[in-house]
C-alpha cells in the first residue's frame, strides 16, 4: 500500500491504528504502534466477545482520555526534549507521516511514501544536504564534531543525530551507582594517536588527572604460586618462576634458531613465530582465549600490528642474570599507553558527554532507535519514545552508521537480491559480550593494588580477564575519597554461550568476589557496593574471515551512500578505541563533504604507526611554547591558544592547555620551535607566537599579543634587530658556559661552523656584511612570513638540533630566527 508524500511543516508523529479491540483485560490498552524491543512484530489483540455498540461506547471516554494524553505529551515532548520545534522546520520536512495499516504494525519499507525529490524538483529550492548519523558514541561524535567544525548544519546541510539512549557515549559512557561509586564500561584509558582528537578533548574537558601506566598479569606459575608480572609479560620473563623462565627461553631461542619466515594464517602462529611455543604456552594463548573468548587459531594476525611488544632474547636474558644475581631488574616501558590521562570527574562518560556539548543540542534526538533503513529510496525509521513507542521516517542523503555492522546489516531494506549475501556475510563476523562487575569496597586498599592501574588474569580461576583499580584513576569515582576504593572486573562471555546459569548477573557478581577473596584483594566484609551492567557487543574478534566479510559489505554500503564506521561499526579491533573510533567519524566527513581519502579505517597499521598531524583546524592565533620546568602561569589566559611543548619530566600540564605534547629533551627551544613548524607547515595559524617557557621577563614581550600586532607589521621580535657577523662558533659571554658545567647540563659544542650551517640551509655564500638578528628566541611570524622557505628547510634545520638537550646549534638558530622570517611583505 502507498499513501501519497506529504510535506509537513510541523512535526507529526501519527500513530498507526491497531484492530481497535480490547481483549477483555480491566485496563485499556491502546493498540498505537507500540513495542518494547527492537522486534518489529506485533501482537495481535486476542478476540473480544462484547457487542460493537457497548464496546465502543465503553471504550469512546477512554478514547477521549488518551487522545488528550497522548497530544499533552507529544507537546510537552517538543517544549521540554533537545528538540526545538521551531528550530526544526527544515528537519520537519524531512519527517514521512507515518502511514496507516490495517494490521497497526509498520508497513514494509515498500509501502512508505515514495521520495521526496520530486517535490524538490517542482520547488526548484537547492536543497540541503541531510546527514543523518546513527549513535552518539565516539564515532558519531567525531563525524558531527567535524561537520561543527567545517561549519555544517547551517544553510548548507540538516544534521541529525539519532540516539537510542537517553545520553551520549555508548561504550564510552559511566554511571554512578546508588551507593555513589562510579563505573565504565571497563578500563578505558585515553591515549591517541591524533592531535585533532586531542585537541578535542582540551577543549571539552577541563581538568584530568594524568597517570603512568602501572600494568601486570596476575598468574600462577609453573611453581604454583600467583605472582604479578609487568605488562607486557613477554618482557618480563625474569619475574617468572624458574620452570616457565626455562621454558619461554626455549621457545624463544628456538624461533631465533629456526625463524619461520611465512606469513602466519592465524594468530597462533603468529604468537609463535614471534614469541615461541613456551610463552605462548605460559601466558599467550591462555590469556587471549579469556578475552577473545575464542582459541587463537581461530583468530587472524592482520590485527596485531603494535598492539603486542616483540620481545628481545638478549635483553631477557640480561635481566635474568640480573635478577640471579640479586639485582633489581628495570621493567619494560614498552607500549603506547605508557602515559595516559583520565578526566577529574565524571569518568571516561564525562568525556563524551562534554564532546556532545561543544555542539547544537538541537542535532540529537535521544530515545531514538533506528529499526529499519531503506537503502533504496534513503530513509530510515525511527521508533521514538521511553514508555510509549511511535515511529516515523527520515530521509537522508548520507547515512553515518555507527551500529554494530552485524544487526545494521540486518535491519536494511533493498531490493538488491545481493542483500541477502550481506545478511549472509554479517551473521558470519564474531564478537564476544561484556560484562562490568564492580565492586566498591571500604577499609585499607591492600599495597600491592595501590601503585596498580589495571591487571590482567589468564587463569581460569576467575570470571575476569581484567580487573582496573579504578578508584587509583580518580577520587570522584568513590563516594567518599579515603574511605572508600573500588575495583572494576570486565569478563568476555562467547557470542554463542550455553550455560545460562553461570553467564547469569548473580552469578557473575558471586563469582568475581570470590575470586578477589582468594587472590587475596578484598575479604568479603570490605563490600559496600554490587554493580553489574551487560553489553550486548563487547569486543569484535577478529576472526579468520573478519577481513574477507568487511571486504565485500563495507564497499557494498558505500554504493548505497552509507559510511559504517566505529568499534562495531567498523568491525576492526586494531582501531576500535576511542580515539580511532572519534577519528573514524572525523575522517568519513571529510571523505564525504571533500573527497579527502580516509586513513584509520582503510589503513590502520599505517594510523597506528604514528601521530597524525592532519585534519587540525588551526586557531587565529597560536602560541608555540617549549617547557621544560618553569612556572607556567603567565600564560593562563592564553591557554585556550596555546600548543605547550613539555620536554621535561612532568606527567601533564598544571592546567588545560589547547595542545600539550611531550617532546624528547633535545636542542633547546629550537627543537620545540622546528618540530612544530615541520609538523604543521600546511596548518599554521595566521599568527604563531614563539616562546620559552620562562617568559625572559624585560627581554622578551610581556604578552604574547604584542608578538602578533609586531609580526603582522612584518617585525617577528621585540628588540630592533642588530646585525651579526661573526661566522664561526658562538662566542659565549663570559660565565655562560660555567654556569652550564655547573648546572650538570654542560653545553655540547658544535661539530659545524654557523657559517657552516647557514650555507648549509640555504644553499648559497653567507653574506658578509651579516644577517640582521635578533635575541632571546622569542619572537611572532604570520603563516606567509614562516613559509618563504619550503618544509625542507625546516627540516634541514630541525636535523642540526636533533642530537641532545643543551647543543651549540640551538645557538646558531637563535640568531637565525629573524633572518628566516625578514623581509616578508604581510600586507
Ligand atoms: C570493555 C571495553 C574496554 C575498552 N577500553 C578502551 C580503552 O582502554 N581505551 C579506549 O580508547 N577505548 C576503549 N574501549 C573502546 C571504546 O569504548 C570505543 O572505542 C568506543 O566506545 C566506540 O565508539 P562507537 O561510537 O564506535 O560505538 P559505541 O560506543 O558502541 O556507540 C554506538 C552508539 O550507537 C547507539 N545505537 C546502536 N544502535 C542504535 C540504533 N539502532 N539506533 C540508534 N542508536 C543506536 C548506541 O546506543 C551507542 O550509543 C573499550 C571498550 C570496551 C567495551
Amino acid at each position: 500500500m502507498r499513501t501519497p508524500h506529504n510535506h509537513t511543516t510541523t512535526r507529526e508523529l501519527r500513530q498507526s491504528r491497531g484492530r481497535g479491540g480490547i481483549s477483555g483485560v480491566p485496563r485499556f490498552k491502546p493498540s498505537i504502534c507500540r513495542s518494547n524491543s527492537s522486534s518489529q512484530a506485533m501482537k495481535p489483540n486476542p478476540p473480544c466477545s462484547m457487542s460493537p455498540l457497548r464496546r465502543t461506547r465503553r471504550l469512546l471516554p477512554r478514547v477521549l482520555v488518551l487522545m488528550m494524553v497522548l497530544t499533552l505529551g507529544l507537546i510537552w515532548k517538543m517544549s521540554s526534549s533537545n528538540i526545538n520545534v521551531e528550530k526544526h522546520v527544515e528537519h520537519d520536512m524531512m519527517i514521512r507521516q507515518l502511514p496507516k495499516s490495517v494490521d497497526g504494525t509498520i508497513l514494509k519499507a515498500e509501502d512508505w511514501p515514495t521520495s521526496s525529490k520530486d517535490t524538490h524538483a517542482r520547488n526548484k529550492e537547492p536543497r540541503k544536504h541531510r546527514i543523518v548519523i546513527i549513535g552518539s558514541g565516539p564515532t558519531a561524535l567525531g563525524a558531527a564534531k567535524r561537520l561543527y567544525d567545517l561549519g555544517q548544519g547551517k544553510d548548507n546541510s540538516v544534521i541529525t543525530i539519532l540516539e537510542e539512549l537517553g545520553r551520549p557515549g555508548g561504550l564510552a559512557s559511566s554511571t554512578r551507582d546508588d551507593k555513589g561509586f562510579l563505573w565504565d564500561v571497563g578500563v578505558h584509558v585515553v591515549f591517541s594517536h591524533y592531535t585533532y582528537f586531542d585537541r578535542v578533548l582540551n577543549t571539552a574537558v577541563p581538568e584530568w588527572n594524568y597517570r603512568r601506566r602501572a600494568s601486570f598479569a596476575f598468574m600462577k606459575g609453573s611453581d604454583q604460586n600467583r605472582r604479578f608480572i609487568p605488562y607486557p609479560v613477554q618482557n618480563n620473563i625474569h619475574v617468572m618462576d624458574k620452570i616457565d623462565q626455562r621454558r619461554c627461553i626455549r621457545g624463544l631461542e628456538e624461533i631465533t634458531k629456526n625463524p619461520i619466515n611465512r606469513n602466519p594464517t592465524n594468530f597462533d602462529e603468529w604468537l609463535v613465530q614471534n614469541f615461541g611455543e613456551g610463552l605462548a604456552d605460559v601466558f599467550m594463548r591462555k590469556y587471549n582465549r579469556k578475552i577473545w573468548t575464542v582459541d587463537t587459531n581461530e583468530m587472524n594476525s592482520a590485527w596485531v600490528g603494535e598492539r603486542v611488544a616483540v620481545p628481545d632474547i638478549e635483553e631477557i636474558k640480561t635481566k635474568i642474570k640480573e635478577v640471579d644475581s640479586g639485582k633489581k631488574a628495570k621493567d619494560s616501558e614498552w607500549g603506547p599507553n605508557l602515559f595516559f590521562r583520565f578526566p577529574k570527574y565524571n569518568g571516561t562518560g564525562g568525556i563524551w558527554e562534554s564532546v556532545a556539548r561543544l555542539l547544537p543540542n538541537h542535532w540529537f534526538r535521544f530515545h531514538e532507535k533506528v529499526i529499519s533503513i531503506d537503502v533504496d529510496r534513503k530513509f530510515v525509521v525511527v521508533e521514538t519514545g521511553t514508555d510509549i513507542k511511535m515511529r516515523y521516517a527520515l530521509e537522508y542523503d548520507t547515512l553515518i552508521s555507527t551500529v554494530p555492522l552485524d544487526s545494521f546489516t540486518f535491519s536494511l531494506k533493498s531490493k538488491d537480491r545481493s542483500l541477502k549475501d550481506m545478511r549472509e556475510l554479517a551473521s558470519q563476523l564474531v564478537y564476544t559480550h561484556t560484562h562490568i562487575v564492580g565492586v566498591g569496597l571500604t577499609g585499607q586498599q591492600p599495597k600491592s593494588l595501590a601503585d596498580k592501574s589495571w591487571v590482567y588474569f589468564p587463569d581460569s580461576d576467575s570470571p575476569f580477564y581484567r580487573v582496573t583499580m579504578f578508584s587509583n584513576y580518580s577520587d570522584d569515582h568513590v563516594p567518599k575519597e579515603g574511605l572508600y576504593w573500588s575495583l572494576m572486573c570486565e569478563i568476555a562471555e562467547p557470542q554463542r554461550s550455553s550455560n545460562p546459569s553461570y553467564w547469569s548477573r548473580e552469578n557473575l557478581i558471586k563469582e568475581s568476589i570470590e575470586a578477589l577473596v582468594l587472590y587475596g584483594f578484598i575479604t568479603a566484609d570490605m563490600v559496600v557496593s554490587k554493580y553489574y551492567q551487560r553489553f550486548e557487543h563487547g569486543y569484535p574478534v577478529p576472526s579468520l574471515k573478519r577481513d574477507i566479510i568487511l571486504n565485500v559489505i563495507q564497499p557494498w554500503l558505500k554504493t548505497k551512500g552509507i559510511y559504517s564506521r566505529g568499534r562495531f561499526g567498523g568491525w576492526r579491533y586494531e582501531v576500535a578505541n576511542q580515539d580511532h573510533s572519534f577519528m573514524q567519524g572525523v575522517e568519513a566527513v571529510d571523505k564525504i563533504l571533500s573527497d579527502v581519502p580516509e586513513l584509520t579505517y582503510p589503513d590502520p597499521n599505517l594510523a597506528n604507526s604514528k601521530k597524525n598531524t592532519d585534519r587540525t583546524i588551526p586557531l587565529d592565533y597560536e602560541i608555540v611554547i617549549a617547557h621544560y620546568n618553569e612556572d607556567l602561569d603567565w600564560l593562563k589566559p592564553y591557554a585556550d591558544h596555546t600548543l605547550l611543548y613539555h620536554q621535561g619530566k612532568d606527567l601533564g600540564p598544571p592546567f588545560q592547555f589547547y595542545s600539550w605534547e611531550r617532546l624528547e629533551n633535545l636542542g633547546r627551544e629550537a627543537h620545540a620551535y622546528l618540530h612544530h613548524i615541520t609538523t604543521y607547515y600546511d596548518r599554521l595559524a595566521d599568527v604563531t607566537v614563539f616562546a620559552q617557557a620562562d617568559h625572559m621577563s624585560g627581554r622578551c614581550y610581556e604578552t604574547p599579543l604584542e608578538y602578533i600586532d609586531s609580526a603582522k607589521k612584518g617585525v617577528p621580535c621585540m628588540k630592533l634587530p642588530e646585525r651579526y657577523r661573526d661566522w664561526g662558533r658562538v662566542k659565549f659571554v663570559e660565565g655562560y658556559l660555567e654556569a652550564y658545567e655547573k648546572k650538570g647540563d654542560p653545553i655540547q659544542r658544535a661539530t659545524a661552523t654557523f657559517r657552516q650551517v647557514y650555507e648549509h640551509l640555504y644553499g648559497h655564500k653567507a653574506p658578509r656584511r651579516g644577517i640582521w638578528y635578533c635575541w632571546n628566541a622569542c619572537f611572532g611570524a604570520t603563516k606567509q612570513q614562516i613559509r618563504r622557505h619550503p618544509p625542507e628547510f625546516y627540516k634541514k634545520a630541525l636535523a642540526y638540533v636533533s642530537r641532545c638537550s643543551n647543543q651549540e646549534e640551538a645557538h646558531y638558530l637563535e640568531r637565525l630566527w629573524y633572518h628566516f622570517f625578514e623581509g616578508v611583505d604581510t600586507s
